[in-house]
């Protein structure tokens, strides 16, 4: 039998040992490396893309550059994700190993135990490394002539708690008897390829969502939920019962099924609620761990780290513990 991909020693090639252990140069020199990669690591100003800066170290001693064009001041971090960072560079390299190296997710609560944070900046700094990972997804198309897609969807959050008397429980699948939070996540994911995932009130909602999604001449698998008949005009469908198979006939969903199992172990035994405004970003993550579920550690934490250093601040968050509810929903 052959070895799983993740117990074989290309899999793992980070180790956070050595991540605790980096001195603050070296965590400095680590970090621009992969935000000045084009420069091999020579600081560019964000301000004016001028080339040369000295160093002007904070009163505190930390590292910060002038640049000799703008005369303007910036940090490694400056206009980045990770922009007026308050720990040591390091515990931000360890964050993200350690959450690269979870396949389903991480508890805030268990990295805040790890690197020693408050509660609220370990989950700030999740949905940093979240937002990072959504970076990825930007506009991204799947599919196209002799490719395959599945889609599904699946219902997350808006639960109620059955009351403790029975004669004061409700029915509830009455719609009149529910929260209104519950969203349909669906995935789009094309086989051999990439995935997408959304948020919406239903799933028929996602049908025009969807179409720009998918490529023209894409075979599109789906179950025999009706919302996704009207996808039939546009695309070669391969439908499959669930009641009567998994697979049949060349046609499954069971890629996309196998993204809301991560979904929904997540769920369970990381997140205990996973609903509202940051659905959408748990649903993106559990997409770039299924996509990038058989690239060794070093890679997918290089890969975040370069998201994160690659785009601007967090849309989300600003500096400071803020919910921005709309940023965070479906555009
Ligand atoms: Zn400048």
């Amino acid at each position: 039998m052959s070895q799983h991909f993740l117990l074989s020693s290309k899999a793992k090639t980070l180790r956070l040992a050595d991540v605790l252990r980096l001195s603050d140069a070296e965590a400095e020199m680590a970090f621009r490396k992969i935000r000045w990669h084009q420069t091999a690591g020579e600081s560019v100003c964000p301000h004016c893309g001028g080339l040369d800066a000295y160093l002007n170290p904070r009163p505190n001693k930390t590292t910060r550059y002038r640049c000799k064009a703008c005369r303007k001041d910036f940090t490694i971090t400056s206009g980045t994700l990770f922009a007026s960072h308050k720990r040591p560079l390091r515990d931000y390299l360890a964050a993200i190993a350690i959450f690269c190296n979870e396949v389903k997710g991480k508890s805030a609560l268990a990295i805040s135990r790890d690197l020693g944070l408050a509660y609220k900046s370990a989950f700030v700094l999740l949905h940093k490394l979240r937002e990072a990972m959504a970076e990825e997804m930007k506009g991204r198309v799947v599919g196209g002539e002799g490719k395959t897609a599945e889609i599904d969807g699946g219902y997350f959050g808006g639960y109620v708690k059955p009351a403790n008397h029975r004669e004061n429980r409700v029915d509830r699948r009455l719609a009149h008897n529910q929260s209104g939070k519950r969203r349909a996540v669906v995935i789009i994911r094309e086989r051999d390829g990439k995935s997408l995932p959304a948020v919406f009130r239903s799933e028929g909602a996602a049908l025009s969502w969807i179409k720009s999604r998918i490529a023209k001449g894409t075979v599109v698998n789906a179950d025999e939920g009706k919302s996704w008949n009207d996808l039939h005009s546009r695309y070669e469908m391969k439908r499959i019962n669930h009641e009567e198979a998994y697979s049949a006939d060349g046609a499954c969903t069971n890629m996309a099924e196998e993204f809301f199992s991560r979904m929904r172990r997540a769920e369970i035994g990381h997140h205990h609620h996973i609903a509202g405004t940051y659905l959408l970003r748990y649903a993106q993550e559990a997409s770039w761990r299924e996509d990038n579920r058989r690239v060794a550690n070093g890679d997918q934490a290089r890969t975040v780290a370069a998201l994160a250093m690659g785009r601007g601040p967090s849309v989300d968050f600003g500096g400071y513990w803020q919910r921005h509810i709309k940023s965070a929903l479906p555009a």
